[in-house]
C-alpha cells in the first residue's frame, strides 16, 4: 500500500499542479514535529469518553480538526521513563525505571542530528518529570533536554544574585510561591536523580533564565511543573525554533496521592497547556503550516479499584493502563479517525518519516500521517 506521501507524489505526476490539498505537505527540510505526551498517567474514562470529554473541552474541540486514532497501545514497561523511552526511541524499553540508565536503543534525536546534521539546538527535550535528564540520548549527541524546574532553581539563585531591586526585596515570597513546584514528585522523585542531568549549553541557560525571571515577576507566574514547561517550551520556539521537540506534561501523576479531584485538575490543565501550545503552533510564523503535532498520554492507570486502587497507579498492566488514543494535529495530517490498534513505538517510526530521517524502530510509520 502507498503512503499518503507516496500517494501525492504518485497523484502530483499525473495531475501537476491541479492537486487540491487540503493538508499542505511541507518538505522534509521544512517539516518541524512536536510530540507532546499528555502525560503522567491518565485514563481513556477521564478524557476521550463520552463521560471524560468534559474534562478536556481543547483536545475535545481540536479533535475533529486532527486525525485521532482510537487504540494507541503502550505494550512495554508500565513507568513514565520507559513508556516514554519507548515513545521517542521506537523499541520497547526496559531500563532503570527511574531514568538512572539512557535509553538502550538510539533515539529519533539522534538520528535526526546525525543524519540531518542537526545543532544541539534543533533538538529538544522539555520535561516536568525531574528523572528524565536521559531521555534524549542512548550515546551520542541527542535531544538539548531541560528540566524546567532546574532551571528555576537557576533562576530564584538569579533573583538573589542580581540585588536590583527586581527580587531581592520579595525573594522568600518568590522562593515559598515556588517551593511547590520545586519539591513536586509524585513517586517520589528526589533531588539526586534531578541533580544527575546533564548540563545544557550555559548561553541556552541564560537565555531561558532570563525570560523565567521575568515570567516569574509577571500576572502569570506558574503555580504547576507543568505551566513552568509549557512556558520554556514557548520560549524554545520563539528563541530556537527546534524541527524536533518532546513536550513532557507531568502533573497528572499527582493522582499517586490518592485524591480524584486533583487528579482532575490535573487532567484539565493538560488540556489548556497543549490547546496554548497548540495556538503557539499556529501563530508562530516559523511553525505555522510545517509543523505536526502528536499528543498522546505515555500511559493509562489502573481500572479497576478493587483490583488496583483504580486511578492511583498506574502498575496493573490492564486494558486501563495500556489502551490510549492519540491525536495528530497540523501539517500533512488529513482529519478522520483510525480503529486498528497502532502502538507507541510507531511515534518514533513517524517522526522519522515525517523528517526525512532514516530511523530503526520496531515501530512502523503510521501511514494516515506521512
Ligand atoms: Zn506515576
Amino acid at each position: 500500500m502507498l503512503s499518503k506521501r507516496q500517494f501525492l507524489q504518485a497523484a502530483g505526476i499525473t495531475v501537476a499542479g491541479r492537486l487540491a490539498a487540503p493538508a499542505a505537505e511541507p518538505s522534509d527540510a521544512k517539516r518541524k514535529v512536536i510530540l507532546v505526551t499528555f502525560g503522567g498517567g491518565v485514563r481513556y474514562a477521564e478524557t476521550f469518553t463520552k463521560e471524560g470529554l468534559r474534562n478536556i473541552p481543547r483536545l475535545a474541540e481540536l479533535q475533529p480538526r486532527g486525525h485521532f486514532f482510537r487504540d494507541c497501545r503502550n505494550l512495554g514497561v508500565l513507568s513514565h521513563f520507559n513508556s516514554t523511552g519507548s515513545l521517542v526511541t521506537g523499541q520497547w524499553q526496559r531500563v532503570d525505571d527511574f531514568g538512572f540508565q539512557p535509553p538502550a536503543s538510539p533515539t529519533i534525536f539522534e538520528a535526526f542530528r546525525q543524519q540531518r546534521k542537526a545543532g544541539l539546538a534543533e533538538a529538544w527535550a522539555i520535561c516536568t518529570n525531574k528523572s528524565f535528564s536521559n531521555i534524549g540520548s542512548s550515546a551520542g549527541p541527542g535531544a538539548n533536554v531541560v528540566l524546567p524546574k532546574q532551571l528555576l532553581l537557576e533562576a530564584v539563585k538569579d533573583i538573589v544574585a542580581r540585588g536590583d531591586g527586581l527580587g531581592v526585596a520579595d525573594r522568600t515570597n518568590v522562593q515559598r510561591r515556588l517551593e511547590t513546584i520545586l519539591q513536586e514528585g509524585y513517586e517520589g522523585v528526589g533531588w539526586t536523580i534531578f541533580k544527575g542531568g546533564r548540563q545544557i549549553d550555559r548561553k541556552v541557560r541564560e537565555t531561558l533564565t532570563h525570560a523565567l525571571v521575568e515570567y516569574i515577576h509577571g500576572p502569570e507566574a506558574p503555580t504547576s511543573g507543568d505551566e513552568l514547561t509549557f512556558f520554556i517550551a514557548r520560549e524554545v520556539m520563539r528563541e530556537f525554533a527546534p524541527p524536533l521537540t518532546l513536550v513532557n506534561f507531568w502533573d497528572m501523576d499527582v493522582a499517586h496521592w490518592g485524591s480524584y479531584s486533583l487528579y482532575l485538575q490535573a487532567v484539565t490543565r493538560t488540556d489548556r497547556l497543549v490547546g496554548m501550545l497548540w495556538d503557539e503552533v499556529c501563530s508562530n510564523p516559523n511553525y505555522k503550516d510545517r509543523t505536526t503535532m502528536l499528543v498522546l498520554p505515555e500511559l493509562g492507570r489502573d481500572g479497576d479499584i478493587n483490583a488496583a486502587n483504580g486511578f492511583l497507579n498506574h502498575r496493573s498492566g490492564d486494558a486501563s493502563c495500556r489502551n490510549m488514543w492519540m491525536l495528530a494535529l497540523g501539517a500533512g495530517v488529513d482529519r478522520g479517525e483510525t480503529e486498528r490498534p497502532v502502538a507507541h513505538i510507531d511515534v518514533a517510526a513517524t517522526a522519522a518519516k515525517l523528517l526525512g530521517v532514516k530511523f530503526e524502530a520496531a515501530g512502523q510509520a503510521l501511514r494516515e500521517i506521512v
